[in-house]
């Protein structure tokens, strides 16, 4: 028998740039137990406070699509003019160690996902409390040239229109209490029954 309680899930949020979710992500991450955060690969450059290996795993476009055409991405996407992708490595151990994984992700990503993993998948979409309040949070980002910020503003609204395909909308209003949220989900969605794996051996000796 296993020793595994649960079998760990796949925790996807995402949300326009800009929403807080890298600050949640964090905050989680140093908050919960029993949880990790999946590094992404992506093209994009590195932004001044960014950390390889931490942040992203920074790779040229030859470099990515070789990792593609090796099969190592359970999903990949473009998203303003870069690629993204999700490492099979960075997610599919953890979760049958019982691990689960958070998965900061664009809603392009979180619908290949799904179509594999769909009973491991939780999926959170994160709101800015305004538009005003996402400009100010875009402008603040200095990396950001002029062009890109525009462009990702207008993204901000395709990627929103997107929030029906997920379970949970939480507005980032305030910092802490879209945490506290998401853990209640997340304590929540550990209980689910097919994810508790021993309980069958339990309901035995119960009755
Ligand atoms: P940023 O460049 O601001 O770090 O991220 C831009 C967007 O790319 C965010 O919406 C983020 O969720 C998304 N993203 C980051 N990593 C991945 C990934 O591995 N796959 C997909 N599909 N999207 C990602």
């Amino acid at each position: 028998m296993s020793n595994i309680a649960n079998k760990g899930l796949l925790l996807i949020i995402s949300s326009p740039s800009g929403a807080g979710k890298t600050t949640i992500c964090k905050k989680l991450i140093d908050e919960v137990d029993e949880i990790d955060l999946s590094v992404s690969v992506t093209t994009r450059k590195k932004r001044k406070d960014e950390i390889e290996g931490k942040h992203y795993f920074f790779k040229n476009e030859d470099e990515f699509r070789l990792l593609l055409r090796k099969n190592q991405f359970l999903e990949y996407a473009n998203v303003f003019g870069c690629l993204y992708g999700t490492l099979k490595k960075e997610v599919v151990s953890k979760i049958n160690k019982g691990i689960d994984v958070i998965v900061d992700i664009d809603w392009q990503g979180t619908r290949q996902i799904v179509n594999q993993l769909p009973k491991d998948v939780v999926k959170i979409f994160i709101l800015p409390p305004s538009m005003k309040e996402l400009e100010s949070r875009l402008g603040k980002r200095a990396s950001e040239n002029k062009e890109n910020f525009k462009k990702r503003m207008s993204e901000a609204k395709k990627e929103i229109s997107h929030y029906t395909e997920y379970d949970f909308v939480i507005v980032n209003d305030d910092l802490q209490l879209a945490v506290d949220q998401i853990k209640l989900i997340l304590f929540s969605e550990r209980l689910r029954r097919y994810r508790q794996l021993n309980l069958n051996k339990m309901i035995e000796k119960l009755i």
